[in-house]
């Protein structure tokens, strides 16, 4: 066995342009949830894998798993994130944590290091939320969290329900609840990310560890009204789908500036306007809204102010408005000791930190319903995230998978020490 050789920047980079060739026309990225090419990332993940000495799995939800054995067998230290994108997305959200895992395998593997117990490299199925309106598609699963029935409910823009999308790449949503985890193969996890966010940037630091998820609960919302002719129909006594729901628009976003609701960010990213005509007054429009805190009170509470003014506004102008939940998470605290078996990494390396929260949603904190989980952040450019100038340097990306490999060998350190007292303990009953 050789020392373990740092992260190599120029390989990580090329392994995640690799990545971003596999996309749908159009700028940015585009791999969406339960296509043939996420499935083509999937499988070029577990090529390398395997070329860095795993077993690969693909279960039944289509995440993919990569064991490392260690000398023993025992709870295996994991990490790992997701290889699908939103609808014309960047190179690194998910990927850099994925790419990130393929470094280390391959670091582990060149330097002939034996883990105490195994480790796992995971890359997780569906996780933007982008297509089904639902995130974390295959962690939920991974998790215990998620049942076939769910399967059948979510839907995309066309009608294709996730059941179906995944029957069409192969897998069988019959099978999903056997994706579960046990909770005893497992020692910890951390997935790496890029933050989607300005702190670190504006802190000139390479790295974060987040010991907060913001949750979201996402809605969706239809005005109806009254379509008929832009010319014939007199301005007073309309009832203008599109003008009552620009009006909802700018209530969830004053509802969310409004200093008792703060640190609500409330969005409304999508919007489409029927019959879509120039000469007919709008009749029907449906819009998302996105409503995320770190505090799952406030984000309830500031949901459902949103929805019932906006529901006040769209009657003033004679139009009427449905609401449909469409998820909805609580924010999730990661567990201190995880946390701290990561910052004590970097304070041994003297690697500068900071510790902050999560605006956006992760595997990570459906895995952390199971197994103790830590992220590591890297920078994101001007904070920007989900769109083509998404960018990390590939040094800063580097700088994380370091910390990533150091804090999983010290989980499975940890991990082997406490199988060790507990052996030493086992004959007392
Ligand atoms: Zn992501």
């Amino acid at each position: 066995m050789t020392a373990v050789r740092p992260a190599d920047p120029e390989r990580l980079w090329s392994t995640l342009q690799t990545m971003a060739a596999m996309s749908e026309p159009g700028p940015g990225v585009t791999r969406l949830a339960y296509t043939t090419l996420e499935r083509a990332a999937h499988a070029r993940f577990a090529e390398w894998m395997a070329d860095a000495g795993c077993e690969i799995a693909v279960d039944p939800a289509g995440n993919t798993v990569a064991t490392r054995p260690g000398r023993a067998t025992g709870p295996a230290a994991g990490t790992g994130s997701h290889l699908d994108s939103v609808y014309n997305g960047g190179r690194f959200d998910g990927i850099a944590g994925t790419m990130a895992a393929v470094e280390v395998a391959r670091l582990l593997h060149e330097a002939g290091v034996e883990t105490e117990l195994p480790l796992r490299f995971v890359a997780f199925a569906g996780e933007e939320g982008a297509r089904f309106g639902q995130a974390c598609c295959g962690s939920k699963l991974a998790a215990g969290l998620s049942s076939r029935a769910e399967l059948d409910v979510r839907r995309d823009r066309d009608g294709v329900s996730l059941a179906d999308a995944m029957a069409a790449v192969g897998l069988d949503p019959d099978l999903a609840a056997r994706t579960a985890w046990a909770a005893e193969d497992w020692s910890g996890f951390v997935e790496l990310h890029v933050e989607q966010g300005s702190v670190l940037e504006r802190a000139k630091l390479d790295i974060g560890v987040v010991d907060l998820i913001s949750g979201s609960t996402r809605i969706e919302l239809t005005v109806t009204g009254q379509a008929s002719h832009t010319g014939g129909t007199p301005m007073r006594g309309r009832a203008d789908a599109l003008a009552g729901a620009a009006e909802a628009v700018l209530l969830a976003e004053q509802v969310a500036l409004d200093p008792r609701h703060r640190g609500t960010r409330a969005t409304v990213g999508r919007l489409s306007v029927l019959p879509g005509s120039i000469t007919t007054i709008p009749g029907r429009v449906t819009f998302s809204l996105d409503v995320r805190d770190v505090d799952a009170d406030r984000q309830r509470q500031s949901a459902a102010e949103i929805v019932t003014r906006m529901r006040a506004a769209c009657l003033r102008r004679g139009t009427r408005l449905e609401a449909r939940l469409l998820a909805d998470t609580s924010a999730v605290v990661l567990p201190d000791w995880v946390r701290n078996e990561v910052t004590a990494a970097a304070a041994e390396r003297g690697v500068p930190y900071r510790v902050l929260t999560s605006g956006a949603s992760h595997d990570a904190q459906m895995v952390n319903r199971l197994v103790p989980t830590a992220m590591i952040f890297v920078p994101s450019r001007q904070g920007l995230s989900h769109v083509p100038e998404e960018w990390t340097e590939p040094a800063q990306l580097a700088a994380g998978t370091d910390l990533l490999l150091a804090a999983l060998l010290r989980l499975d350190a940890r991990a082997a020490a406490v199988a060790g007292v507990l052996e030493n303990v086992g004959g007392a009953s």
